[in-house]
C-alpha cells in the first residue's frame, strides 16, 4: 500500500506535473473482492474534494479529466510506479 502512496496523486502528476502527497483510493470500491489490488493515489482534493472522485462521483470526475473510465487511473498509477522504480 505504501508503494501506491509513494507515487503521489496520479491526477496532479498527469495533468499538472506536480507531486502532491495523497491518500489511497480503491478503484470501484466495494464492487470487486480483489479491490485491494486496485488502488491508486489521489490527493485530498482529487479524492474527496469538490473536484474529487468522491466529491463529484466517478462519472463527472472522468468527464472533467477526459478519462475513458475510472480504471484508466490504474494505468496511470502503474505508469508512475514504473517511472519511480526506474529512477532509483
Ligand atoms: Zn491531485
Ligand atoms: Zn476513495
Amino acid at each position: 500500500m505504501s508503494a501506491v502512496a509513494s507515487t503521489c496523486c496520479v491526477i496532479c502528476r498527469e495533468f499538472d506535473g506536480v507531486r502532491t502527497p495523497g491518500q489511497v483510493h480503491h478503484v470501484a470500491d466495494g464492487s470487486n473482492p480483489r479491490s485491494s489490488f486496485m488502488t491508486i493515489c489521489l490527493c485530498e482534493s482529487h479524492h474527496v474534494g469538490h473536484v474529487g472522485l468522491h466529491g463529484m462521483g466517478p462519472k463527472k470526475f472522468c468527464k472533467l479529466f477526459r478519462l475513458p473510465n475510472e480504471f484508466y487511473l490504474l494505468g496511470l498509477q502503474n505508469k508512475y510506479l514504473a517511472i519511480d522504480r526506474g529512477s532509483r
